[in-house]
């Protein structure tokens, strides 16, 4: 009906107008690394264009960029095309969206798998990064970019203090890749954007900025002057076979020589919740950011079952935390009370 076609038009006018909105703060974000939006009203953004792409499929747009991973990688550096995909990750932000994440995990596996053991660790808040080891000597980082294809910034990783160079005791691995967060502790994105501001030079906006900004510099020397961690969380090529958890893999980057952040096993749905309560109390006193946790299912074999969506696995979600804004407004209403 005409009805019909005017609540089309302005349907499809508004999505246009968030899709377009989420494409320019895309590139703001990944390629710019300098964000005009907080994370959490991008998120409703994204929300909103979710939200009208679940209720009206039929108007859903070819450039949509709600399955995307990323933005393009800069042209200025080498392209690589990854091995395997870098994805991102689903998001959940209370127990009963949790909980709808573990029935999905039941849901695809058979009786005598259901209720998988579940493995819990930090969502660092900084950028991802593949790197590759031959016999144990690093010969390649690169970033994720759109996911398919990123950055290769290996000269800029390897002024990075506690990123290895060199496995000794995967000497015998043709192939091992890595993935892990390149983070800017808080500590030393303060000083970086004291002196910058000291300088009158630009700041960034937070500290994933700046480590995305840092690691993304033609310059190595520039890399090397700021004070960036690598943090271990995936084995994606060359796991020796003997290792079939999730867990396992972390304990064996860590003898390899990586860092890695805490990690904790988890049994069921009300030990997670736990588990991340704690963290929302302790975040405050880490070293570094973390905007949630990310919650996997600690079975290899049953992640590969699980496979993935066009953006992010089946077998793992971020639990992500209240936006850090909105504590400081309940604290602010505590502190009037
Ligand atoms: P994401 O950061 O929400 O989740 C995926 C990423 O988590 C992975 O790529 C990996 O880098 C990281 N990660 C950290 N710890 C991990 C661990 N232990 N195991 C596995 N992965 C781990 O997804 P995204 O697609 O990179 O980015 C979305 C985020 O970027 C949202 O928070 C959004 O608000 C923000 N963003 C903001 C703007 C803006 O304008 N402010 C624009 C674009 C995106």
């Amino acid at each position: 009906t005409a009805t019909d076609n005017t609540d089309n038009t302005d349907i499809q006018a508004h999505m246009r107008q968030l899709i377009d909105a989420l494409k320019k703060n895309n590139y703001a974000y990944y390629v710019l690394d300098a964000p005009t939006l907080e994370d959490s009203e991008y998120d409703q953004l994204r929300r909103q264009l979710i939200e009208l792409e679940d209720a009206y499929p039929d108007l859903i747009q070819p450039d949509s960029p709600i399955n995307s991973v990323g933005d393009q990688p800069l042209s200025a550096f080498t392209q690589v095309t990854h091995d395997v995909p870098m994805l991102s990750l689903g998001n959940v932000f209370e127990m009963d969206d949790l909980r709808d994440f573990m029935r999905r995990v039941n849901d695809r596996l058979s009786a005598a798998q259901q209720n998988p053991e579940y493995e819990m660790e930090l969502k660092l808040d900084g950028l991802a990064v593949s790197l590759k080891y031959q016999n144990g000597k690093l010969v390649q980082a690169v970033t994720r970019g759109d996911g398919q294809t990123g950055e290769d910034i290996t000269q800029n990783a390897k002024t990075i203090r506690n990123l290895p160079q060199w496995l000794p005791e995967a000497s015998d691995i043709d192939l091992l890749e890595v993935r892990g967060e390149v983070l800017m502790p808080k500590a030393g994105f303060e000083r970086l954007n004291r002196i910058a501001s000291e300088k009158g030079d630009k700041v960034f906006a937070n500290p994933r900025n700046a480590a995305a900004g840092s690691l993304r510099q033609l310059d190595p020397s520039i890399a090397a002057s700021r004070p960036l961690a690598f943090y271990a969380y995936s084995v994606n090529q060359g796991l020796p076979d003997s290792i079939d958890t999730q867990s396992g893999a972390l304990a064996w980057l860590v003898d390899l020589g990586f860092t890695v952040s805490a990690v904790r096993v988890l049994p069921d749905l009300k030990s997670a919740q736990a588990y991340y309560e704690s963290m929302i109390e302790e975040r405050a006193d880490l070293p570094y950011e973390i905007d949630g946790m990310v919650i996997k299912v600690n079975s290899l074999a049953l992640q590969q079952q699980l496979g993935f969506l066009s953006r992010e696995p089946r077998w793992a979600t971020a639990y992500k935390f209240p936006a850090e804004t909105v504590m400081t407004r309940l604290q602010a209403i505590e502190w009037q009370v």
